[in-house]
């Protein structure tokens, strides 16, 4: 009989043992999302803040707001080129330096690479912090 009841009190003390070690493990789930969203949320801020000094939208892979090189390494989006160009020479909105624009302009398609798994990346309602 004894014996019985020891094993019951053991048994008891054992669940209430996994009881904690469950809540332990959900709180370092949680502390571990937390985490997560935390670094999500900087890159993305780091994504969107990507933009394009003239109209102020962030830069895309391609398209309209692809992002082409200045001569002072500074970028302006596609369609932004022709609005800051004056005959054949882009003022740079920034600090007003001045490029030819004599062919199109390059993109810098390194960043485009970048930008595109961003967007990937971002697409996904499930990676929005
Ligand atoms: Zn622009
Ligand atoms: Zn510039």
């Amino acid at each position: 009989m004894s014996h019985g009841r020891a094993r019951t009190f053991e048994g008891k003390a054992r669940t209430f043992k996994s009881e904690q070690e469950l809540r332990r493990q959900r709180q370092d789930i949680q502390t571990q999302r937390e985490r997560l969203r935390t670094i999500l949320r900087r890159i993305r801020n780091a994504y969107l803040s990507l933009k394009c000094p003239g109209c102020k939208n962030t830069f895309t892979s391609k398209g309209n707001h692809c992002l082409k090189v200045l001569r002072c390494g500074h970028s302006l989006c596609k369609v932004c080129v022709p609005v800051y160009t004056v005959k054949c020479t882009c003022f740079c909105p920034v600090d007003n330096v001045e490029t030819i624009v004599e062919r199109k302009l390059a993109t810098n398609k390194q960043v485009a690479a970048i930008l595109e798994r961003l967007e990937l990346l971002f697409s996904n309602r499930k990676y929005i912090p």
